[in-house]
């Protein structure tokens, strides 16, 4: 890899964030899911949740080119059940925010996104399903002051990841890196090595150790 290349990694992941993600219920249009991805990447979000119903062997939403590569530098967490994925995430502390246009819903910039936060962005067609509604922390909404009654779940994704953008800018958090130090490790390599994760995923190896240009220093 190339020490530019090197360096470019590491400070993207200096700048990731371990504690804001996005769970989505049943986004299903691949354009929607890759633009979301597409927003995470450059907002620092370091992994996505997305839960879909698999109806009819049909597969799941697919990468388009609106995530232009993105994918590859924001981790993708499928989840089956949505009952799930908030339980792991709750497990970790993360607080969950359901984009939900329902009376209890405050307006999305009262949120202190400097907690561990997760924004929950409903299906382009029904939205939050009543019992996710149920099950999370609190309703954030988007005020619309216009005709139509809701934004594209994408461009809602972004508004609100924006603000947590915003306060985690004012607090410092992109300032040193946040990731764990072995997650760190790991994404250099998987990042600047792309073409051999897999020679050393099958063997069950642990990955090389790099230099301080990023070039392979030891075989183990
Ligand atoms: N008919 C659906 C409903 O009533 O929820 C509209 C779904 S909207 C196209 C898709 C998703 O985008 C929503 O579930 C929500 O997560 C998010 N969204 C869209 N506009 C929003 C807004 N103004 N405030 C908060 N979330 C919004």
């Amino acid at each position: 890899m190339l020490p530019r290349r090197y360096q470019r990694i590491r400070e993207t992941l200096d700048r990731r964030q371990p504690d804001l993600t996005v769970l989505t219920e049943d986004v299903h249009k691949p354009h929607n899911l890759s633009a979301i991805i597409r927003t995470c990447d450059a907002v620092g979000v370091f992994e996505v949740h997305a839960m879909n119903k698999v109806v009819d062997g049909e597969d799941l939403p697919t990468f388009t080119q609106v995530a232009q590569g993105s994918e590859k530098w924001v981790e993708l967490h499928r989840h089956t059940t949505i009952e799930g994925a908030i339980a792991q995430l709750q497990a970790r502390d993360f607080k969950i925010y359901a984009a939900h246009l329902s009376d209890r819903a405050v307006d999305y910039r009262e949120i202190d996104y400097t907690q561990p936060t997760a924004v929950l962005m409903g299906a382009e067609r029904w939205g939050v399903s009543e019992s996710t509604a149920d099950a999370v922390d609190g309703h954030i909404i988007i005020p619309m002051l216009g005709m139509v009654q809701s934004l594209n779940v994408s461009v809602a994704a972004a508004v609100v990841l924006f603000e947590a953008q915003r306060q985690r800018l004012e607090a410092g958090f992109y300032q040193q890196p946040r990731l764990d130090e072995k997650i760190y490790q790991r994404k250099v390599f998987e990042w600047g090595y792309p073409d051999l994760v897999d020679h050393y995923q099958e063997r069950n190896l642990p990955y090389p150790q790099l230099d301080e240009q990023g070039q392979i220093i030891s075989e183990s």
